[in-house]
């Protein structure tokens, strides 16, 4: 069942999803006021339609007071899902079975996982392609459409769940993950309250799951295939759990590691979309090239997660006050400096060269908070937008003067977070002896 009314079109997914009325707290759905005489509250001079997202019908009619109220579920459950990511990987992954990882034999190539008491995520991949397997440390696989093994799990348990009605109608199923490259990885977390779990909670579980794939891999697969410019880089990916077909709606499969049995989660877990561009064409990165998990690495990971989002953000002035944020955040990652102190530290990864640092140096007061040495007006680019309410677009007009000043912005900051990669098995005290020779 589906309404289409003056550009407003409710499909069976925002039909039956569980609301919770602003005015007095009722549980409802749109649902339950379609058909019969309530039905024509949604046009005119009722005019529902534009309030049934928020309010029951009654509140709208402003009768609620007649109603005796649905009894309600309103505690969320998800906090007893106790979602943890496994912390030991000393057996991924194992050699001997190379051929049934390849294959997508997920039983055998986490069996060691499953066994430890973890359960199976497998999530789509959108704008996303790879022709072969790609392996990452922490027990990541990445299948191409057609590879993993969706024939080997027991049986669908979805109609089991609290929520079902709601995963059902988002439209979201296995054969939907099917036509989608994969990324499968283990986690814990209690699947009798998964079972029992709301669909808000389901959509919660998609967000944490996607955000658990970003400090894993994501972020430097983001770091690596794409790069900071005025506009955001056409080969981002979709985030992980959000569908080819449908970049609307998300969704997720999990599998039982004792009784290999499944359930699918869907819905509209995301608030926004990448539209520009292609994606991302994926390979196997070489392990060594990943930052390790000295105290350094720690920190990239960090920092990695911070250019990630600048480089998925729109507006030139937020990633222009985002980039500089990050160099000072790889200047000092433990407490506030100046920025004259930062970029004394950041000009010291760029070059070697004294006069080219003086160069960088002045560089910076011009990006920051430089002053006009006869008026003393102020002609940083930072400090007019900060302070005085400039916007980048306004101070650097040209578009291509923008996009060099992102390339410039992106050469610094990979300069730091190459070194740091390269460094991340130190702690951080050793690391500032080396940084101390540069
Ligand atoms: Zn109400």
């Amino acid at each position: 069942m589906r309404f289409e009314h003056e550009g407003l079109l409710v499909d069976d997914y925002n039909l039956s999803l569980d609301r919770h009325c602003k005015d007095c707290g009722k549980a409802y759905t749109i649902g339950d006021y379609m058909g019969g005489f309530s039905e024509h509250h949604f046009y005119r001079p009722v005019d529902y339609k534009s309030g049934c997202e928020r309010s029951c019908l009654e509140c709208w009619l402003g009768v609620s007071e007649f109603v005796k109220p649905r009894p309600q579920n309103l505690q969320p459950v998800f906090h007893n899902l106790n979602l943890t990511f496994p912390l030991e990987h000393g057996h991924w992954y194992d050699d001997s079975h190379y051929e049934q990882i390849i294959t997508g034999q997920w039983a055998v190539t986490y069996e060691k996982y499953l066994k430890d008491g973890c359960h199976l995520v497998v999530l789509p991949l959108a704008r996303l392609q790879t022709d072969r397997v790609v392996l990452i440390p922490n027990g990541v696989a990445i299948y191409p459409v057609g590879r993993f093994g969706f024939s080997t799990i027991a049986g669908d348990q979805s109609a089991l769940m609290a929520a079902a009605l709601q995963s059902a109608a988002s439209g979201v199923s296995i054969a939907d993950l099917k036509s989608h490259p994969v990324m499968v990885f283990p986690v814990r977390f209690s699947w009798e309250a998964l079972i029992h779990a709301n669909h808000k909670d389901h959509m919660i579980m998609i967000d944490a799951l996607s955000g658990l794939t970003e400090p894993l891999c994501f972020d430097l697969f983001r770091y690596w295939h794409c790069r900071l410019g005025q506009t955001p880089d056409e080969g981002l990916p979709a985030l992980p759990g959000q569908l080819q077909s449908n970049l609307m709606m998300a969704g997720a499969l999990l599998i039982n590691g004792l009784t290999h049995q499944s359930v699918v989660l869907g819905g509209a877990a995301f608030s926004h979309k990448i539209t520009r561009g292609l994606g991302l064409v994926l390979r196997q990165p070489e392990w060594e090239q990943m930052p390790y998990g000295g105290e350094v690495g720690g920190i990239v990971i960090h920092a990695l997660s911070l250019y990630s989002q600048m480089i998925q953000t729109q507006s030139s002035t937020a990633k222009f006050i985002q980039a500089l944020s990050l160099l000072e955040f790889l200047a000092f990652p433990k407490a506030y400096q100046k920025f004259t102190k930062v970029k004394t530290v950041i000009s010291r990864y760029i070059t070697t060269c004294p006069s080219e640092r003086k160069k960088i140096l002045d560089r910076f007061e011009e990006l920051t908070g430089k002053k006009d040495p006869v008026t003393g007006d102020e002609m940083g680019l930072r400090t007019r937008i900060v302070h005085i309410g400039g916007r980048l677009e306004f101070l650097v007009p040209s578009g291509r003067d923008r996009e060099a000043l992102f390339l410039e912005l992106d050469g610094y900051v990979r300069c730091v977070i190459d070194h740091m990669i390269d460094h991340s098995s130190l702690s951080w005290d050793s690391y500032e002896e080396v940084k101390a020779q540069m």
